[in-house]
């Protein structure tokens, strides 16, 4: 699977996958948002400043009879206005 794919099949908008592992029958896809997407959370400016990761998971569609996990490497973003 690669970023393509993610938008194609899973809706995901501007992201792109860092890494795909496989642990049993699970498929696990790490994403991230692509550089270029990331603003301000709160007034979308493009000058920011990183303040941590969140990496939250859901369970997405399955895989034939694989389960798939999607975890999302969610940056916690301020400008220096805010
Ligand atoms: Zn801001």
């Amino acid at each position: 699977m690669n970023t393509s794919s993610i938008y194609h099949c899973l809706g995901l908008q501007d992201q792109q996958l860092s890494s795909t592992t496989y642990v049993g029958d699970t498929i696990q896809l790490k994403v991230k948002t692509k550089k270029d997407k990331l603003r301000c959370s709160r007034c979308k400016r493009l000058h920011i400043i990183c303040c941590g990761v969140v990496t939250p998971s859901f369970k997405g569609p399955m895989i034939g009879k694989k389960n798939r996990v999607i975890i999302i490497n969610v940056l916690r973003l301020y400008c220096k206005k805010c």
